[in-house]
């Protein structure tokens, strides 16, 4: 009987991995890629607007970086993945005042360190937040330690140098590689270089600008993620956020879970195509062992970050010596040290 190799057999020696299924040809492929790059520090983030209870590390009870949508659940385009869900559990704020009031209290009475604007996109997968930059612009005069992200969705040259001036740090927007995942996941007619223009006129402003990719996108299927990845690399973004689609938000039937050794060769994948910046795994992916598996999938590729670790990761990073560091923010902004993963809301 052949034996397992080095990497196979630290993922034996990790107890949260029993049960699981690893690919042993993807392991040794990741393994072999390791080989010829550094064994960089993997930084496992606990941003705070979603309950986290992992049993290797804890999260932070303070509300310091909330997430708001400027349409309350509303959303034109109902995604077949999302149905307006990923809104439900923001904040409100469906006027800019709410959004200011809101702001301030907790800057007062939670130690706010940030936020997102996020918020459901109108039929051309846009959403107008024009409206609310006077008062983004006040907060961050009166508060200049608030670290500002927006979903921007879909944007013009002119109105992302609008979103930089009044003081956004961070834009996100999700980049998708295949036409007919645009027409029949999102419901959108726009073609892909839409999504290319967007990120491109983003990168052409100094904010932090952290594109991501949803795995599975198309009904559970591997797609257009080789092509978003090729877009991506083209751009000199700051950082790439991958997450995995969760087919629960979806209508019963329509979408697959997508096969754990399919997300690892897209990590793979990834990490070879975007060298030179952060790649980092985000918040939103399928829960309970298929997510152990993506996670050490993850540690092994060379990901530089992942959101609520799942148990496994901190003893699989030991296994393997990579060393690893907590942050309490998400991973898409840098707060002081700490770096900060945000739910994907593909908007
Ligand atoms: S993914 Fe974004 S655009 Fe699509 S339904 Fe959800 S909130 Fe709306």
């Amino acid at each position: 009987m052949e034996r397992p190799s080095d990497w196979m057999r630290a993922l034996e020696s990790v107890e949260a991995y029993d049960g699981a299924d690893f690919d042993a040809a993807l392991v040794d492929d990741l393994h072999a890629a390791a080989r010829h790059r550094p064994q960089t520090a993997i930084r496992f983030s606990t941003p705070t607007f979603k309950e986290y209870s992992g049993g290797e590390l804890s999260g932070c009870s303070k509300n310091s970086f909330p997430a708001f949508s400027v349409t309350a659940g509303a959303c034109a385009l109902d995604c077949d993945h999302c149905k307006a869900k990923i809104l439900e559990p923001m904040i409100p704020a469906t006027d800019p005042e709410m959004l200011d009031r809101k702001v301030r209290d907790l800057v007062l009475l939670q130690n706010l360190q940030g936020f997102l604007l996020s918020g459901g996109s109108n039929r051309r997968n846009e959403i107008k937040y024009e409206r609310y930059y006077p008062t983004i612009e006040k907060l961050k005069r009166d508060f200049p330690h608030l670290k500002i992200a927006i979903h921007s969705a879909l944007i013009d040259g002119p109105r992302a140098k609008r979103m930089e001036s009044a003081g956004v740090d961070t834009a996100m927007m999700d980049v998708i590689g295949a036409e007919e995942t645009i027409r029949d996941v999102y419901h959108l007619n726009r073609p892909v270089e839409d999504f290319e223009t967007a990120l491109a006129a983003l990168c052409s402003t100094g904010m932090e600008v952290v594109p991501h990719i949803v795995i599975g996108l198309h009904y559970g299927r591997i797609v257009g993620e080789a092509n978003a990845l090729d877009i991506v690399s083209r751009h000199m973004a700051h950082s790439l956020v991958l997450v995995v689609i969760m087919p629960f938000y979806a209508k019963p039937g329509t979408f697959v879970t997508p096969d754990t050794s399919a997300v690892g060769r897209i990590f793979l994948e990834a990490r070879r195509r975007v060298r030179d910046r952060p790649v980092l795994l985000g918040c939103a992916r399928p829960p309970g062992m298929h997510k152990r598996v993506v996670d050490a999938y993850a540690v092994m590729a060379g990901l530089d970050g992942i959101a609520f670790p799942a148990d496994g990761a901190v003893a699989l990073s030991d296994a393997i010596g990579r060393p690893y560091q907590q942050s309490h923010a998400c991973c898409s902004i840098k707060i002081g040290e700490g770096s900060v993963v945000l739910k994907s809301c593909a908007a």
